[in-house]
């Protein structure tokens, strides 16, 4: 495989596939460019090199061009990151401008390109009215379909070379994350820098494990993490399952839970995660006490009882202090350390100890040589809101993308280059 390191780009064009899915207030301010930050040192190394940048990303979920959606608005703004380099635009992805903005481009000059899901091209879905008709539905599909190989050729005609930095889409099969790596050799197509180190850090916890290796899964329903639970069996030491969806699991061993978040029809389920758990030499971790509250608000009463027996009208909505000693003494011991939602509803002030305290032993563990990985929305959210974000490992990008490479499964951006 090729290394944007060993790469050199001197004279060269580069088509770097990067996320600027960035959010905009109401007058097209970027409101976090965190995912524009993340890709810079790969856009300063091929300028750096006396290549040249035609810039490809999505940005909202445009049904067709849009102007609220357009990348004119982060030209500006990217410009100012890469130190004052004119950053070009082109209207469309596609056409005679995109073609001729291309072609011009010199060493050192960046291009962004529009808008890619300006067309349906890109992610292959047709962009359908709300009132099509299962056969229009199914033609329009067939139509995307043709018509995306042309789109994906057209956009690789632009570049000598292929990078992909965009970690958030590495799990969709899109014509520019994915398809459009056919068209360059082997040679001439890599990761970013970005995408690396996301690469890397995963296979740190999937592949080129330390022992133990802790997982903790937390956040709101154990129907949403089915598959990363399940996998994450057959490889960790120590499973603490916490935050909302561990009273499904106390509910399914017979505790009272009062009016805590369940998820009935999963009872079986929980039943089951813990047999299997069992069967594979997995310590399976619950809370044994939550904090609960008497209503869904940061001002409610509140009182630290076992999670067993919550009377009803309360809530759990955070562990107790006997559950984070639990999960601190467990953490401290690992070796590799993946975190994957909040112990409780932590964006409330009274109920984020427990998600604080976990990040705080992660942090620990981390000073004492440990691998920990953080991931997956709210847990980023969490390690900010707690400045704990320098004191892990690493933090991914990636939500979608970083949850579905832990449920085992193979994801298509990066397939496309390791081919
Ligand atoms: P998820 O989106 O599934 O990762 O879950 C994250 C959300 O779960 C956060 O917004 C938390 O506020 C919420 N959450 C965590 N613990 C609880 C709980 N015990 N009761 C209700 N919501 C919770």
């Amino acid at each position: 495989m090729q290394s944007i390191e060993k790469f050199n780009f001197a004279g060269k064009r580069a088509f770097v596939r990067v996320d600027f899915n960035v959010p905009l207030d109401e007058n097209f301010n970027i409101t976090d460019d965190t995912r524009m930050r993340a890709a810079l040192p790969t856009l300063k190394k091929i300028l750096a090199d006396g290549g040249s940048v035609i810039i490809g990303s999505h940005l909202g979920r445009p049904k067709g061009p849009a102007d609220k959606f357009s990348l004119k608005h982060i030209t500006k703004h990217l410009s100012e990151l890469l130190g004052g380099t004119e950053v070009l635009f082109a209207n469309d992805c596609m056409g005679k401008e995109a073609e001729e903005k291309t072609a011009a481009l010199k060493p050192g000059e960046v291009l962004v390109l529009e808008n890619l899901r300006f067309y349906e091209e890109e992610q292959g879905k047709p962009f359908l009215a709300d009132d099509a008709t299962d056969e229009e539905k199914a033609a329009a599909k067939k139509a995307v379909k043709t018509k995306q190989a042309d789109f994906t050729k057209k956009l690789a005609s632009y570049a000598d070379c292929y990078v992909n930095d965009a970690f958030g889409t590495a799990h969709r099969a899109h014509a520019s994350t994915a398809l459009i790596a056919d068209y360059f050799d082997v040679d001439s197509k890599m990761f970013g820098y970005l995408m690396e180190k996301e690469v890397k850090a995963v296979e740190k916890v999937m592949k080129d494990i330390k022992r133990p290796f802790t997982a903790i899964m937390g956040g709101s329903k154990v129907s949403s993490k089915i598959e990363i639970i399940e996998n994450l069996l057959n490889k960790v030491d120590n499973l603490i399952i916490t935050g909302g969806m561990a009273f499904t699991f106390a509910k399914a061993q017979g505790g009272k839970i009062g009016n805590s978040l369940c998820e009935d029809d999963k009872l079986d389920l929980a039943r089951s995660i813990e047999a299997k758990a069992k069967a594979n030499g997995v310590n399976l971790i619950l809370p044994v006490d939550a904090k609960i509250a008497d209503k869904f608000a940061n001002d409610a009463n509140t009182q630290i009882v076992s999670i067993n027996e919550i009377p009803d009208g309360w809530s759990g909505l955070d562990v107790g202090p006997e559950t984070e000693k639990i999960y601190a003494e467990v953490i401290k011991n690992s070796k590799t350390i993946l975190w994957n939602g909040p112990t409780g509803v932590f964006e409330f002030d009274n109920f984020s100890h427990g998600s604080q305290a976990l990040g705080e032993a992660i942090v620990e563990a981390t000073k004492k040589g440990a691998f920990s990985l953080v991931g997956g929305g709210d847990s980023v959210a969490c390690v900010n809101k707690f400045g704990l974000a320098n004191g892990v490992s690493y933090v991914s990008t990636g939500g979608g993308a970083l949850l579905e490479a832990i449920e085992g499964k193979v994801l298509p951006g990066i397939a496309a280059i390791e081919k």
